[in-house]
């Protein structure tokens, strides 16, 4: 069985750590560094006189917080060296001796008949925790286990995930809690202020950013200016709802360098000057014809999922606009010196980033730049291609549009779905969750044939349920989430409309993601009998 994994606060606490050993010693460094603020030594004053210099070093070198008991064991220890809000008991002990076999067993016994936590060295059985193999950098910790099976696997495993992690991650880390934290805090006037021009300027409300990390919140993109500004608690959860696309999208190294004065200022640039900045562009007349600009889907995640033509058009780009759904193995792609942007839509400033991009990318084109914007998925599927390729033809720049494949029917595809199906589902119907304003939007009928994707469905999936239930559909229908299709953390959850919703809330959110409904779902694979559920984790395909 897989031990439950906890973070332990050992502030206050006393340990006691016994036996003279190499492990006993770095037992201790490991309880001083998370903050014990006692850690007791007990063993014999016998061991190598090696050994013994190093526990005097560290005595002193740990200033008071480490004390060595120079004899044996004694059962009373665990009941009298403790402190003394908690009667004396010590509060985790470790045995570490270099022969384990009786010790270990009697002081086991005595740790679970006083539900002291207990861990025994190379004695999983007699411990009550095992420790896991860490990694702790600033605020991050990771922490391995193979539940017993081999602790020196565990430490490579550790080894390779870091090895695997970008540099700015602890930093990113800590960024994070600083912004949460001033959030939590937040200056009421400033923020007032920042949402008040954000909604003065923007108006509308785009679909491709409402892709929520919090499940079922509804946007609040259309609460008018006043009522926000009342409604302290809508403020804080707007910027927090902000915090964590940010969270969810950003490049680490971008997030590690985040300032709270940022925060504002996105939220200001966004809108007000950047749409000026764009109808402003708008009306310009001197427009030269010299740049060009082509609109390329970049795939729903893997970049070997790019076609040759998006790749040479991104690698021979001098300016590429990407939507912040544009995952980073694709816009790592990008050589170095093509100048790249990457879009801030997030919910309530969806048009103003939008008016952002269109602005930036037609200034490049004046300057006879060749510009790349680079979209998610298929630029035509819920992508805006469409607006931007008329608004670039209105200014006199005609893109090319290279296709890209869509999260639509590739995210089926990924997990196992094959949308249509002899004698199951004989059409697909591509479709979304949100109507414009973040109203319902038309609901198909139900037809038995037919494979239906939803598409920035899942952060109003109640409803979207909800809607389906009224519409006649049958609850029974097998269905599935498609989260982050195609890449290394990609999500699929098989479930019925019956089931779905609890299985959402309880397993959480991992945007972006679709929901597949149709018989078509459970054809290659199937929900064993008696499960409402069934997860399946990674992204398999050798692409
Ligand atoms: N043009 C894109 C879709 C943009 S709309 C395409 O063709 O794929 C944004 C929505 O696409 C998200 O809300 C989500 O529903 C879906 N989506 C995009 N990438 C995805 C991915 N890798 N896995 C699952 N869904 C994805």
């Amino acid at each position: 069985m897989p031990g439950l994994l906890l973070s332990h606060a050992c502030e206050q606490q006393v340990h006691l750590v016994i036996g003279a050993s190499a492990l006993s010693l770095s037992r201790v460094a490991k309880s001083v560094e998370c903050g014990a603020s006692k850690v007791i030594l007990l063993a014999p004053r016998d061991g190598p006189q090696a050994w013994e210099s190093e526990v005097e070093r560290r005595i002193a070198d740990y200033s008071g917080r480490f004390v060595w008991i120079e004899r044996e064991f004694e059962d009373a220890d665990l009941t009298t060296l403790g402190r003394e809000e908690v009667d004396r008991v010590v509060d985790m002990v470790f045995v570490a001796t270099p022969n384990v076999s009786d010790i270990g067993t009697r002081i086991s016994n005595l740790c679970h008949r006083l539900r002291i936590p207990v861990n025994v060295a190379d004695a999983p059985k007699l411990s009550s925790f095992t420790l896991l193999s860490t990694h702790i950098d600033g605020p991050l910790q990771i922490g391995v286990t193979t539940s017993g099976k081999g602790c020196r696997l565990a430490s490579r495993i550790r080894r390779e995930i870091i090895s695997a992690l970008p540099k700015d991650i602890a930093k990113a880390c800590e960024k994070v809690g600083d912004l949460k934290q001033s959030i939590q805090d937040g200056d009421e006037n400033q923020l007032q202020h920042d949402i008040e021009a954000r909604y003065h300027e923007v108006g509308q409300h785009d679909d491709d950013a409402v892709q929520s990390h919090k499940f079922n919140e509804l946007v609040l993109e259309d609460l008018v200016q006043e009522e926000l500004a009342k409604n302290r608690g809508a403020l804080k959860r707007q910027r927090m709802r902000w915090l964590s696309q940010v969270v969810e999208y950003y490049p680490f190294s971008e997030l590690a360098t985040l300032s709270v004065d940022q925060l504002s200022s996105q939220y200001r640039s966004n809108s007000l000057a950047l749409a000026e900045k764009a109808k402003l562009m708008q009306v310009s007349t001197i427009v030269s014809k010299t740049g060009r600009i082509a609109l390329v889907g970049a795939g729903p995640g893997s970049a070997g999922l790019l076609t040759t033509a998006a790749l040479t058009a991104i690698t021979s780009a001098d300016l590429v606009l990407a939507d912040k759904l544009v995952p980073a193995g694709v816009l790592d792609l990008i050589p170095r010196h093509v100048e790249t942007y990457i879009a801030k839509k997030f919910p309530g400033n969806a048009e103003a980033a939008q008016q952002e991009l269109l602005a930036m990318g037609l200034s490049a084109l004046q300057q006879g730049k060749y510009v790349v914007r680079l979209k998610q998925g298929d630029p035509y599927i819920f992508g805006r291609g469409a607006e931007e390729y008329i608004f670039f033809r209105h200014h006199g720049y005609t893109p090319s549009v290279i296709p890209g494949i869509t999260s639509a029917l590739s995210g089926p595809l990924f997990a196992a779905i094959s949308p249509t199906h002899r004698e199951v589902a004989d059409q697909i119907l591509i479709c979304t969750g949100t109507g414009r304003k973040g109203a319902a939007p038309a609901i198909p009928e139900f037809v038995e044939s037919r494979t239906t994707v939803f598409l920035m469905a899942l952060h109003r999936l109640s409803d979207v349920i909800g809607w389906l239930a009224a519409a006649g559909w049958r609850m029974d229908l097998p269905c599935a989430i498609v989260e982050r299709a195609s890449c290394p953390d990609q999500r699929v959850i098989r479930t019925t409309l019956e089931h779905v919703v609890a299985a959402f809330e309880e397993l959480g959110s991992r945007p972006p993601g679709i929901l597949v409904t149709g018989k078509s779902c459970g054809v290659i694979e199937q929900i064993p009998e008696g499960q409402k559920w069934v997860v399946d984790e990674g992204f398999h395909a050798q692409i």
